[in-house]
């Protein structure tokens, strides 16, 4: 296990978008930059098992940054199935200009990327690929609107980004809004354990 930041998502399905969800409730009023460090970049390229060989430095950082944000609206279109804007292709065609071909390792593993450059130019190259091809028919967004946060959803099944953090806040909110609208009262059909002492509880 590679020590990173807790609350960093790996869970998206695909680099790119493990990228796009290091900005923490993105679109809501409080978003939090969870790799906002030359630190927090390089380990979050080590859990994602693209470390560089040469150290990263500052301008990586804002490297990352701008390719998040590059990314972030592509993604958000291609999910709504909405056509890209042509600036933001524009601008990916300027990365995937700098791409250079992977080698690889007598074990069948990809070379590391010489430097954190190359390592956002390979994400660059996935996020183009998933993008362009079948995979982008299954990129949704969490039912959150706060997160929306962006997930390849395989199963077809996948409401939220995690049901141990988005559904369950979704479930504490729909309960607190039942509450607020006076429904404390149990439905009719159900029996009050203590209106049937002994008896059964109801369904
Ligand atoms: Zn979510």
């Amino acid at each position: 296990m590679v020590p990173t930041d807790p609350a960093q998502r790996f869970d998206t399905g695909a680099i790119w978008l493990d990228l796009l969800a290091t900005v923490g409730s993105a679109y809501g009023p409080d978003p939090v930059d969870r790799m906002d460090s030359v630190e927090l970049l390089r380990r979050w390229l080590q859990h994602e098992d693209l470390s560089p060989l040469a150290t990263p430095g500052p301008d990586d950082v804002v490297r990352a940054h701008e390719l998040r944000e590059l990314l972030r609206p592509l993604g958000l279109a291609a999910a709504a199935g909405h056509a890209p804007d042509p600036a933001h292709v524009e601008a990916l065609n300027a990365v995937l200009a700098h791409d250079t071909p992977i080698q690889l390792t007598a074990d069948l593993r990809a070379a590391p990327p010489a430097t954190a450059a190359d390592a956002l130019t390979r994400i660059a190259r996935q996020a183009a690929e998933h993008l362009c091809g079948p995979a982008a028919a299954r990129l949704r967004t969490c039912d959150d609107h706060d997160c929306a946060m962006l997930y390849d959803d395989v199963t077809g099944r996948r409401r939220w980004c995690s049901a141990a953090i988005c559904g369950v806040r979704h479930r504490v909110r729909a309960h607190r809004s039942r509450l607020a609208g006076g429904s404390e009262t149990p439905p009719p059909h159900r029996v009050r354990p203590e209106q049937n002492p002994g008896g059964r509880a109801g369904r």
